[in-house]
C-alpha cells in the first residue's frame, strides 16, 4: 500500500527530460489560431474573427490571485491543540502545504483529472482537440479537457456565474485558456497544484483536501491510504453526486477508474493498486460519520467568538458582519485559553444525571406559527401555552414538566384550545431544557484565563445557544456579600474581621425588613468573620450602610462588572439603581454573569489584583501576523492583607460553615462563599484553590423557586475541583502567607481585647479567640460587651457596699449595644433587670447604722469579750473597703468592683 518513491521520481524526469515544453510565443499562436477554429465550428461558423480573439485575449484580468479567497479559522486550546474549526460554505477549508499532501493523493488528481499536468504549459492541445473532436459528435456540448490549472483560475479568478450568454461563456473560457498560460510562465507546477488541492470543492460543505480528509476519514491528508486518496481524487468531477456519503456505489466506481489510471500512468504498483481496490474504505466512511462529534460548536466556542467578533469591532472599526466574516472565513488562528483537559472532567460531571439528587424537569420552549383564515400570520410562545392554562384556572402554571409527555400534552391541549379548524399551521418547533440548569466557569486567577465554561446542562442545540456562564445575568445573593461590603469595609472602610454587628431586628432605610436565612433567628453581637461564615444578611447590611452602599458599589466596578446599574431611566419614567442597601446581599437590578462573578473571586484568590477574564491570548491572520493579544495585566484592586483576611474567613465557610458540600477529597486548601437569592430562585457557589477559582450557578431558567434548599451544586463544583487537582497531580498546599498579617486576642461579642477573667467566663462560652488584622488595626480598646455583677449570697441580689465580702460572688453578663431590640442569642446572656432596684435588700445602709450602733454598744459594755457570731464577721468585713478588699486577689474582683461601683 505504501507509494513507491523511486519510481515516481523516475517517472517524474522522464516527464522532465522529454524536454517536449513547446516555447511559450509559439504555443501561444498555435492556441489562438486552435481557438478561432474552434470558435468556429462551435458557434457553428459564426461571425468571430481573429481580431475578437484579440479583443477578448486584452480584456483578461491581469492582476489575480489564485490562492483561495476564504479558509476555515482555527482554534487552539491551553496547549497548542487544534479543538474546532470555525467556518461557512465559502471557508471550511484548511490550508495545507505541498509537504503535506501525499504524493498518492497528488497523483490522484492528477491521472483524473489532468494526466499531462507536468507536460503541458496549462492548455492541454491534445485534450483540447479531443474535447472538440467529442464536442462536434455530440453536437456542441464541451466537456474535460480543463486542466489543473484552468480549475484553478476558473475557481480562484473568475466569479462564478459571471457568464449570461452562450459568447459570454466562450469569452470566459478563452480568457481561462489565456491566463492558464500565462500563470504557468510564473508559478510552478508544485505552487498551481498546492492551490488547486486546497481550493476544490470536495462536498458536503468541505473545501480543499484537508478539510475533506477529516470530514470523511476523521484524519489530516497525510495519514489517508491510496485507497482514501482515490475516494477524494473521484468527488471533484460532481461533489453532490459523487460524494461518497450520500453515493458511495457513484463514488466507488469512479475510484476503480482513478486507481486503474493510477495504475497505467505508472504511480502505482500492481500490489498497491490491488490492495487499494479491495479496500472497504466506504463503511469506514459511515462509522466515522456516526460517531463524528456534534457540529455545534461548544459555549466556549460560542463566547469566544462574541469575544472576538466585539474586539475585531473595537480594534479595527469593522461592522459586526465583518468581523464575523473575517473570523468564520479569515484562515485565522486563534491561541484559546481553554483547557480542554478540565473543560472535560467539567462536561462530564455536570451532565451527569446522578450528580443531581433534584427531579430532572423539562422546561419549554415553544414556537407556533400559524396562518389565520383572513391570511394573517400569528406567532404562538410558551408564554400563550402558560397565559392559556393561567387564564383557566391554574394561577401558578409554569411551563415546565416532569415528563416530556407531560409537556407534549399541555401544547395538544393548548392547541386544541386555542386554533380553529381553518388556522393553516406554518411552523411549530418544540424545545426543551432540563431543568433545573446550570452555569460554571473555571478561571486561571493568576492570569485571567478562562478555562472552562460550561453554558448549561443537557443537549446543545445551537450555535450561540443561550450562554448561562457568560451572556445570562442572575442574581448573584449572598456571593456578593464578599463583594460588595466585606472587601471594602476591611480594605478601606476600618472594619476588622474582628468588627462586630448586632445581628437584632433591623429595617432597611425604606422600612422593609431585613431578615436572615432563618427568619427568627438572630445571634446577636457577632463578628464580621462569624457574619461571613454564616452568611449573615443583617451584618452584611449594616456594615454597608456604615460603609455607604456608594463605597460598596464603587467596590464592584473596581472587580469588573459590567452589569450594574446606576441611575438608569426606566419606561414609566423612574430610575432604577444599585447603589442601595439591598447591596450588599446581591439584589441588584439586572443580575450578573457566572464568569464575571468568578473574575472578582478570582482578584481575591489572585492576592487582590483583578485579571480581565480573557477567552484567547492571541489571533493571528492566516499569515501568521497577530490580529489581537491578551497579555494578562493584573491591576490590584485591593490591599493583599485584605485578601489573605477574606480568604481566611471563607476558608472557614467551607471547613464549618454554609459551604461544608464543597469541601474537598484532598487536603487542598479551599475558600469559597455560598449564595442563595431570595425564594430560592438561585444557588451559588464561588470558590478557589491556590490555582483556580471557579462559580457554580443553578436555578431555573424561567426563576422558579427550589422547594428545599439544595446543595448538589456545591457537591458538584467539589467534585470537578477534586478530578482537576487529581488529573493534574497539583502540589496539595495551603494559600500563600502574607506579610503584614498579625495575630491578636479578642473578645468575640465585642471584637475588642478581652479582659482577663471576664471574656472568658461569658456565661455561654469562652469568648476569647485568636484573630488575624492587618498590621495596625489590632485593637486597643478593652471589651465593652461584657460586665461582672457581684451579687450577695444572701439575698441573690446585687450587692451593695455594705454586704459582707465573704457573701459576695461575681457573674459575668453580656451587654446589649444602645438602641438594640428584640430577642436575640444574647438575651439570655444579659442582665434582664434594673442593677438600680434589684440591690440587696439585707444589706442596706439602715442595716449597717444598725450594725455600727450595736457594736458601739458592745464596746462600751463589755470591752474585749470577742464574739464569734456570723453577723458579727460579716460586720467586720464588711467594714473594711469594699471597693477594694486587700484580700481580693487583683484582676477579675478589681474590675468586678470597679463595674459594680458604675451601679452603685
Ligand atoms: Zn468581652
Ligand atoms: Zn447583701
Amino acid at each position: 500500500m505504501r507509494y513507491n518513491k523511486s519510481s515516481i521520481q523516475k517517472r517524474r524526469k522522464q516527464l522532465h527530460s522529454r524536454k517536449k515544453r513547446i516555447h511559450s510565443s509559439l504555443s501561444i499562436v498555435i492556441f489562438k489560431v486552435f481557438l478561432l477554429l474552434l470558435l468556429v465550428i462551435i458557434a457553428g461558423g459564426g461571425g468571430l474573427i481573429f481580431g475578437s480573439v484579440q479583443g477578448i485575449i486584452e480584456t483578461t484580468p491581469t492582476d489575480y490571485n489564485l490562492k483561495p479567497k476564504y479558509s476555515a479559522t482555527i482554534i487552539y486550546d491551553d496547549s497548542g491543540q487544534q479543538v474546532e474549526f470555525l467556518s461557512d460554505y465559502s471557508s471550511n477549508r484548511i490550508i495545507v502545504n505541498y509537504d503535506q499532501i501525499p504524493a498518492n493523493l497528488r497523483n490522484a488528481f492528477i491521472a483524473i483529472e489532468d494526466e499531462r499536468f507536468y507536460e503541458h504549459n496549462g492548455v492541454d492541445l491534445k485534450g483540447v482537440i479531443r474535447a472538440g473532436i467529442t464536442a462536434i459528435q455530440n453536437g456542441g456540448a464541451t466537456q474535460g479537457a480543463s486542466t489543473i490549472t484552468q480549475q484553478l483560475i476558473k475557481n480562484n479568478v473568475f466569479e462564478i456565474g459571471g457568464e449570461t450568454n452562450f459568447l459570454a461563456k466562450v469569452k470566459r473560457k478563452i480568457q481561462e485558456q489565456y491566463l492558464a498560460i500565462q500563470v504557468e510562465k510564473t508559478t510552478s507546477k508544485k505552487e498551481i497544484l498546492t492551490d488547486y488541492l486546497n481550493t476544490i470543492n470536495l462536498g458536503k460543505g468541505t473545501l480543499g483536501v484537508e478539510s475533506a480528509a477529516n470530514y470523511y476519514f476523521d484524519k489530516s491528508v497525510d495519514q489517508l491510504t491510496l485507497s482514501e486518496c482515490a475516494v477524494l481524487a473521484s468527488i471533484t468531477k460532481n461533489p453532490t453526486r459523487l460524494n461518497p456519503i450520500d453515493h458511495p456505489e457513484d463514488n466507488k466506481e469512479r475510484r476503480d477508474i482513478v486507481l486503474k489510471k493510477m495504475y497505467e500512468l505508472n504511480y502505482i504498483s500492481s500490489e498497491e493498486y490491488e490492495t487499494a481496490l479491495s479496500d472497504d474504505v466506504y463503511s469506514r466512511i459511515s462509522k466515522t460519520q456516526a460517531s463524528s462529534r456534534q457540529s455545534v460548536y461548544s459555549y466556549f466556542t460560542d463566547a469566544l467568538i462574541t469575544q472576538i467578533v466585539e474586539d475585531l469591532q473595537n480594534e479595527y472599526g469593522y461592522t459586526q458582519s465583518q468581523a464575523y466574516n473575517l473570523v468564520y472565513r479569515g484562515g485565522l488562528r486563534i491561541h484559546s485559553t481553554q483547557s480542554t483537559q478540565m473543560q472535560d472532567i467539567a462536561d462530564t460531571v455536570i451532565n451527569d444525571k446522578s450528580n443531581y439528587p433534584v427531579n430532572t424537569d423539562y422546561s419549554l420552549e415553544y414556537d407556533l406559527h400559524v396562518t389565520l383564515e383572513n391570511g394573517d400570520t400569528v406567532t404562538y410562545t410558551e408564554r400563550d401555552i402558560r397565559d392559556y392554562f393561567r387564564n383557566a384556572g391554574d394561577t401558578d402554571y409554569r411551563t415546565i414538566y416532569p415528563t416530556k409527555k407531560a409537556m407534549k400534552k399541555a401544547i395538544r391541549t393548548f392547541k386544541k384550545n386555542t386554533l380553529s379548524d381553518t388556522d393553516e399551521i406554518l411552523s411549530e418547533t418544540i424545545r426543551f431544557a432540563l431543568e433545573p440548569q446550570i452555569s460554571y466557569s473555571l478561571i486561571d486567577q493568576a492570569t485571567g484565563q478562562v478555562k472552562v465554561l460550561v453554558g448549561g446542562r443537557g443537549e446543545k442545540k445551537d450555535d450561540l445557544a443561550l450562554n448561562r456562564a457568560t451572556a445570562f445575568t442572575r442574581q448573584p445573593g449572598s456571593t456578593f456579600k464578599i463583594l460588595s461590603t466585606y472587601a471594602p469595609a476591611l480594605d478601606t472602610g476600618g472594619m476588622t474581621l474582628a468588627t462586630v454587628f448586632d445581628d437584632a431586628p433591623y429595617t432597611y432605610e425604606n422600612g422593609d425588613e431585613v431578615t436572615n436565612y432563618n427568619p427568627d433567628e438572630y445571634r446577636g453581637l457577632i463578628t464580621i468573620r462569624d457574619a461571613i461564615i454564616d452568611s449573615n444578611n443583617i451584618v452584611a447590611v449594616k456594615a454597608l450602610t456604615q460603609l455607604t452602599p456608594q463605597v460598596g458599589y464603587d467596590f464592584l466596578l473596581k472587580l469588573g462588572f459590567t452589569t450594574l446599574v446606576n441611575n438608569r431611566q426606566t419606561a414609566s419614567g423612574g430610575t432604577e439603581t444599585d447603589v442601595n442597601q439591598a447591596l450588599s446581599l446581591g439584589g441588584i437590578t439586572d443580575g450578573v454573569t457566572n464568569v464575571e462573578l468568578t473574575a472578582a473571586y478570582a482578584a481575591i484568590a489572585n492576592h487582590g489584583y483583578y485579571n480581565t477574564p480573557i477567552l484567547y491570548t492571541s489571533v493571528e491572520d492566516s499569515h501568521g501576523n497577530v490580529l489581537l493579544q491578551h497579555e494578562s495585566s493584573p491591576k490590584q484592586v485591593m490591599k493583599e492583607t485584605t485578601a489573605w483576611l477574606l480568604t481566611d474567613a471563607m476558608k472557614d465557610v467551607v471547613s464549618e460553615g454554609s459551604g461544608v458540600e464543597a469541601q474537598l477529597s484532598s487536603d487542598m486548601a479551599v475558600a469559597g462563599k455560598t449564595g442563595t437569592t431570595s425564594n430560592n430562585f438561585d444557588f451559588w457557589f464561588c470558590g478557589y484553590t491556590p490555582y483556580y477559582t471557579a462559580s457554580i450557578w443553578t436555578g431555573y431558567d424561567y426563576n422558579t423557586s427550589f422547594e428545599n434548599e439544595d446543595d448538589y451544586h456545591k457537591v458538584i463544583w467539589a467534585k470537578i475541583m477534586d478530578q482537576i487537582i487529581d488529573a493534574q497531580q497539583q502540589q496539595i498546599r495551603d494559600f500563600d502567607a502574607c506579610e503584614g498579617i498579625r495575630t491578636a486576642t479578642i473578645c468575640a461579642k465585642s471584637g475588642k481585647l478581652p479582659v482577663s477573667g471576664v471574656c472568658s467566663q461569658d456565661p455561654e462560652k469562652n469568648m476569647e479567640r485568636i484573630e488575624y488584622f492587618e498590621a495596625g488595626t489590632e485593637p486597643k480598646e478593652s471589651c465593652s460587651s461584657h460586665i461582672v455583677v457581684t451579687f450577695c449570697s444572701e439575698s441573690n441580689r446585687v450587692a451593695r457596699r455594705f454586704c459582707p465580702d465573704d457573701l459576695l460572688y461575681q457573674r459575668v453578663f453580656r451587654i446589649r449595644p444602645d438602641g438594640s431590640s428584640g430577642v436575640t442569642e444574647d438575651t439570655p446572656y444579659c442582665l434582664n433587670f434594673n442593677i438600680d432596684s434589684y440591690k440587696c435588700n439585707i444589706h442596706t445602709r439602715q442595716w449597717y447604722e444598725e450594725q455600727e450602733r450595736l457594736r458601739q454598744q458592745q464596746e462600751q459594755l463589755a470591752p474585749a469579750a470577742p464574739g464569734s457570731t456570723e453577723s458579727e464577721e460579716v460586720l467586720e468585713s464588711a467594714s473594711g473597703d469594699s471597693s477594694s478588699s486587700g484580700q481580693s486577689p487583683p484582676g477579675l474582683d478589681d474590675i468586678a468592683n470597679s463595674i459594680l461601683d458604675m451601679f452603685r
